[in-house]
């Protein structure tokens, strides 16, 4: 296992890249820790898949480099750098049976036959296919053949990192969630290091220690799941995770004040820089009926289970509410109140308040 650096990364597509539009990725700077369980999380088209083929080998980037325990391996092609990666779609020899399947990568590598056949076993345990392995891997199902590609990546025991690239796209939506928690423990278990790239941020939330969030071909946030969810360092962040994402409300900066609808709002800690386009983040979790506040109109109220969200209009500005249980109904004028220590200000999209202090 190695810790990886990634520095000064851009990649362009292009022969003749200009502005920063022709980048698939624009500047990417980033260390993953020995052992840890990363997720890369953006949407579709951020760059996710360019950054794991770039740490592969797959793909050399335009500029930069890459490093492995601080050796330089950006002119190493793919099988000298050591890597497991499992792709969206399976990637199995459908001649072979499930055995040889999870065996070829190390018969590749000269193990010997004992201990390939505990690994196979011991795989095949975790994944629970211990039944098919007699069976041609022609003849199972788009699941099955996923899990035997993601049996594949993980067989190895000596690898820098195992990569996971949207692996359970193909999964059948009720097996998802017992792969996902499968490999957070298989995680647990093997304490590789694992990146884990993902649209879904459920799937990231679940598996990851620490979540880069991407957009456009750019690092927005590299935090845990709390750190995401609590302080989102840009509004990208804040309506991306949590469901549902965050209020991003228009906001003014006066004297001294910040104004939503005119009326002046109380911040987690002091406003940073000036100018800009500013907006208040808050969490729906985090806005509460009350006897005063902000007046709103209720559009809408849906029951999610243990809590109910409360979609209300603060003049044309839609703002949610959270809360354990409701008594108001459509068309209903109630006030809302933000927590302060939870209300955040955004200048052109960067988080622009200090951190309240911890007590
Ligand atoms: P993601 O995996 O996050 O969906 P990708 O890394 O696949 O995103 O793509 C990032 C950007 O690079 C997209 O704009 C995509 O269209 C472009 N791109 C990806 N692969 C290629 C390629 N082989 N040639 C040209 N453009 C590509
Ligand atoms: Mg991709």
């Amino acid at each position: 296992m190695a810790k990886i650096s990634l520095s000064n990364l851009r990649h362009s597509y292009m022969p003749d890249p200009t502005g920063p539009e022709d980048y698939a990725l624009k500047k990417i700077d980033l260390d993953w820790q020995n052992g840890g369980a990363y997720a890369l999380l953006g949407p579709s088209g951020c760059g996710k898949s360019t950054l794991l083929n770039i740490i592969s080998g797959l793909l050399h980037p335009s500029e930069g480099r890459i490093l492995f325990d601080d050796r330089d391996v950006t002119d190493l092609p793919p099988d000298q750098r050591n890597i497991a990666q499992v792709f969206q779609f399976p990637v199995i020899y459908d001649t072979m049976t499930v055995r040889e399947n999870l065996a070829f990568p190390l018969r590749n590598r000269g193990v010997a036959e004992a201990k390939i056949a505990e690994r196979v076993a011991e795989i095949a345990a975790m994944l629970e296919v211990e039944g098919m392995l007699d069976i041609r891997a022609a003849h199972l199902s788009p699941d099955n053949k996923q899990k035997i590609s993601m049996g594949r990546g993980l067989v190895r025991d000596d690898v820098n990192v195992i990569m996971f690239d949207e692996p359970l796209t193909v999964i059948d939506p009720h097996l998802k969630w017992k792969l996902r928690s499968k490999l957070k423990e298989l995680h647990q278990r093997v304490k590789a290091t694992m990146i884990y790239v993902t649209h879904d941020q459920t799937e990231a939330l679940t598996f990851a220690d620490q979540v880069v969030v991407m957009q456009d071909g750019e690092i927005v946030q590299i935090g845990s799941p709390v750190e995401l969810f609590e302080r989102p360092q840009h509004t990208f962040v804040g309506h991306f995770i949590g469901s549902p994402g965050m209020n991003i409300l228009p906001a003014t900066q006066e004297e001294g004040q910040v104004l939503f609808n005119g009326q002046p709002v109380a911040l987690e800690g002091a406003v940073t820089g000036e100018g800009g386009t500013t907006e208040l983040g808050i969490r729906p979790e985090f806005v509460a009926l009350a006897d005063d506040g902000v007046p709103a109109r209720v559009r809408k109220v849906s029951d999610v289970g243990r809590h109910a969200v409360v979609d209300a209009m603060v003049g044309d500005t839609p703002v949610k509410a959270v809360v354990d249980h409701v008594d108001v109904e459509q068309g209903a004028e109630v006030h809302l109140a933000f927590r302060p220590d939870q209300t955040r200000l955004y200048r052109d999209g960067w988080i622009a308040t200090e951190a309240a202090h911890a007590k």
